[in-house]
């Protein structure tokens, strides 16, 4: 069996992870069914684990002097969803993860560093161009989350690594969107979601995003499919729609949704992209499905 250890600062959980090799536990949501220990007694696993929570570098969100909001690795869905700096889209999602015990519980590092396909956070945040900043003994470095999450539960996180952020930088949307469709509204692992966001200044188009959960081995944004709409008139729209539409249903893998969520998926963005072109309020774009 492995050794469970609890560093109290980042730089002894740096050192713990560069020689020990050992695997950080924070919320434990995920992990803790990989321990094979009966309830109520101290977790055991057959590698290396540390118990992260300790740790106040880790905690706490906060807005960065360039516009953008540095989220702790150790910061709960809970504290997300009921933060005001947070963007929309992130706060929707952590919202809706699972029943309040887990929102109290689980982690946004835990999230991200999990890769599952069916993960809430990871979707808004690509669509955001969030970045995970990742500690070692060496140091620091900064990616594209889109880049850190390699496939289902693959990451690029070095053996050495930690997660400690993640950094979204600033957005102001015209019109935003989310819907995630589980089995009931609480306590559902994502069979789907999608977030979609848009600028629009003078009728034209200045930005338009969308990316989709669970809806494949990971998270869908494509910017080739972003950019038939980007940069065109909202008077445009429907002569774009089936191109674009079309476009990203080619970028989400071939066996990946069945017929069915495809249509869904298609079926929100047509209805986002409608009620841009027919002159919505600028805000929150909601549809009960
Ligand atoms: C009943 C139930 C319902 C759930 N519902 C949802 C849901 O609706 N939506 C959803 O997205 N998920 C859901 N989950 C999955 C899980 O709760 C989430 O993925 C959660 O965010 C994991 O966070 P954690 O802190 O508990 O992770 P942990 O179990 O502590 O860790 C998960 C993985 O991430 C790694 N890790 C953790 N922190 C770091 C860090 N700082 N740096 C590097 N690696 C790290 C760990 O080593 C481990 O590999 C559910 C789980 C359960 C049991």
């Amino acid at each position: 069996m492995g050794m469970t250890y609890i560093p109290s600062t980042l730089s002894e959980a740096l050192r713990l992870r560069a020689e020990k090799g050992a695997k950080p536990l924070a919320g434990g949501t995920d992990l803790m069914v990989q321990s094979k220990r009966g309830i109520a007694l101290a977790p055991q696993f057959p590698f290396d684990v540390m118990i992260i929570t300790a740790i106040d570098e880790l905690k706490g969100i906060r807005a960065l002097d360039d516009g953008s909001v540095e989220i702790g690795a150790l910061v709960t869905p809970s504290e997300i969803a009921a933060s005001d700096i947070v963007p929309w889209h992130v706060r929707q999602a952590a919202a809706g993860m699972g029943a309040i015990a887990l929102r109290n519980t689980a982690t946004i590092g835990g999230n991200i560093g999990n890769a599952s396909p069916k993960g809430d956070l990871p979707q808004p945040l690509i669509l955001l161009d969030a970045e995970v900043v990742l500690a070692s003994v060496k140091g620091e470095r900064r990616m594209l989350l889109d880049d850190f999450i390699l496939g289902s539960k693959k990451t690029a996180l070095g053996d050495d690594e930690i997660i400690r952020s993640v950094i979204i930088p600033p957005h102001d949307f015209t019109y935003s969107f989310y819907r995630k469709i589980g089995m009931r509204r609480a306590n559902a692992i994502s069979k789907l979601s999608l977030s979609a966001a848009a600028v629009v200044k003078d009728g034209e188009i200045l930005d338009f995003r969308a990316s989709s959960g669970a809806s494949g081995p990971r998270v869908i944004r494509s910017k080739d499919a972003e950019s038939i709409i980007k940069g065109h008139m909202v008077e445009e729209i429907p002569e774009l729609m089936d191109s674009f539409l079309e476009a990203w249903n080619n970028a989400i893998s071939p066996h990946a949704m069945p017929e069915y969520r495809r249509n869904t998926t298609r079926r929100m963005l047509g209805y986002f992209l409608s009620s841009i072109h027919e002159g919505a309020s600028p805000g929150i774009i909601s549809e009960e499905v």
